[in-house]
């Protein structure tokens, strides 16, 4: 696999970030900002489509709440929420992030990512859950602090396993509900309070599906900033039990063998990787 849309590396954060909160005085023209309407993310109406920088963001007359997330080859990066109201400006379009995926560089999709996640935070955590007081930025971390009553807010992230389950050369894929097509994916599911990513992964496959599995390899993480999920990724092997629509969410659930494989998920999700590896791995062993 030399073909890098095939790494596990896909929307992790580039070597040549460099993260920080505090936000420099003054922005250079050539700050990279990542505008965020809602879930939606400014982006130059041009083919392939560009992020705007600070020149851009300034000449359109927009500013909002800003967030600095670090610097990016030397570069300060920089989230700004807009209200909701903000119109689109000519030439450019607010677009869904998840299509920006294989447009955009992928250093640049990863900033991106973690630009989301900073906004979305922010939009939701104006008022103290204890209190209700307005809440304040911290200085020195990426927190929120209630004057009120000192309590502190990060930044959320919610861990979830993906597993792909093999017996001999078959894969078990499933269809959940809420895909709108035919595509076929590894099992996923969050993690509950209290559980370990490998109890985490028993339960969800015994409630989805009603089999047992063991023999769990670690594959890889991915951030998936839809809203804050950090998705972890495992291969398992089947145990015992009958593979089966469990639970609401899984509209279907088959073993594949390697020749009929099914629609997969998008090449930039860590679900595809984790499918692609795992069926070149059988592959090389039949
Ligand atoms: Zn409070």
């Amino acid at each position: 696999m030399n073909d890098s849309s095939a790494s596990p590396r896909t929307m992790g954060t580039p070597a040549d970030f460099q993260p920080g909160t505090a936000l420099p005085g003054n922005l250079g023209a050539g700050s990279l900002l990542f505008v965020w309407r809602d879930d939606k993310i400014l982006a130059r109406n041009s083919e392939p489509p560009t992020l705007p920088t600070f020149s851009d963001v300034a000449q359109l007359a927009i500013d909002g709440e800003r967030h600095y997330l670090g610097q990016y080859q030397g570069i300060d990066c920089v989230a700004l929420r807009v209200n909701a109201e903000a119109p689109e400006p000519a030439g450019w379009q607010w677009r869904g992030l998840r299509s920006l995926f294989l447009q955009i560089p992928d250093p640049l999709l990863a900033l991106a990512g973690r630009s989301s996640q900073v906004v979305e935070w922010d939009r939701t955590h104006r008022y103290c859950g204890q209190c209700g007081t307005q809440t304040m930025n911290k200085p020195d971390e990426r927190a929120k602090q209630c004057p009120a009553c000192g309590y502190v807010v990060y930044p959320r992230v919610s861990p979830a396993m993906m597993v792909l389950v093999t017996r001999g050369s078959e894969l078990l894929l499933a269809r959940a509900n809420r895909f709108p097509n035919a595509t076929y994916s590894a099992l996923a599911g969050f993690v509950e309070l209290g559980e370990s990513i490998e109890d985490c992964i028993h339960r969800e496959v015994r409630e989805e599906v009603g089999i047992e599995v063991d023999s769990l390899r670690y594959f890889a993480s991915q951030s998936w900033p839809f809203p804050h999920s950090l998705m972890i990724a495992f291969n398992a092997e089947y145990l015992s039990g009958e593979a089966r629509p469990c639970d609401d969410e899984i509209a279907d659930v088959q073993w594949f063998t390697l020749d009929a494989l099914p629609q997969l998920p998008g090449p930039v999700s860590i679900s595809r990787k984790l499918i692609d590896a795992t069926v070149a791995r059988l592959r090389s062993q039949a």
